[in-house]
């Protein structure tokens, strides 16, 4: 039995902060492989600022190209309405029946997990694995909301590891005030935002 890692976002843009939280999950579980998918129409989220699904994808390829391991799908970009990620991991768990799944996120996305669309079929199809993106949340509060789920049947993993505390949002207002990015943002995505005016006001 092999494991995969599901992780899913809008990555608009994709940053570092992602790429911390994919480094400490695949050292933590030690994957055979991760699949990262930016999501089309995100459920939780207004479309506001959101570049297109292709722009979105090319800069996740730029992000995590010269990662080993990694797959940049565009999977959920090509299916026909919104994203849900059950529909993803149903889909992952027929073309790899024989293999694990484990569903990445950040504690912002665990702490409100209960309220996902089908969340407990969810947590049959995948193990989860967080880690914390801002100081603010301790992994002691991670674990006692994953204890909840633990007794629905679920195999929840937090991994512990210093945040990187920054957003999509603070950095589309950064570079909309055409701010440095460079220090949240691989230099191959800097480059692609410029080049193709991402973000801009105009
Ligand atoms: P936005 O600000 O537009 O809402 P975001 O920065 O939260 O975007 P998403 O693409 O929505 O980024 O996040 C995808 C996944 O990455 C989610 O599971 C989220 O919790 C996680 N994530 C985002 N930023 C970080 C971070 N700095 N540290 C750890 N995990 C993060």
């Amino acid at each position: 039995m092999g494991s995969i890692g599901v992780f899913g976002g809008t990555f608009n843009p994709v940053h570092n902060g992602h790429k911390s939280l994919l480094v400490g999950a695949m050292q933590a579980v030690g994957f055979d492989k991760v699949i990262v998918l930016p999501d089309k129409i995100p459920p939780h989220k207004q479309a506001e600022d959101l570049v297109s699904g292709e722009d979105r994808l090319n800069m996740c390829k730029l992000a995590f190209g010269d990662m080993n391991g990694i797959e940049v799908s565009d999977w959920e970009l090509r299916q026909s309405g919104k994203s849900y990620s059950v529909i993803t991991l149903r889909h992952f768990h027929e073309v790899y029946p024989d293999d694990k799944l484990y569903f990445i996120m950040g504690s912002d996305m665990l702490l409100s997990f209960h309220k996902w669309y089908c969340y407990e079929e969810i947590l049959t199809l995948a193990s989860i694995v967080c880690i914390s993106r801002e100081n603010d949340t301790t992994v002691q509060e991670l674990q006692s909301y994953a204890d909840g789920l633990k007794q629905k049947g679920a195999e929840v993993i937090i991994v512990s590891q210093d945040p990187f505390e920054i957003s999509s949002t603070q950095l589309r207002e950064k570079l909309k005030k055409r701010e440095d990015c460079s220090c949240y943002l691989d230099k191959n995505v800097v480059q692609y935002i410029e080049t193709n005016k991402l973000y801009s006001e105009g």
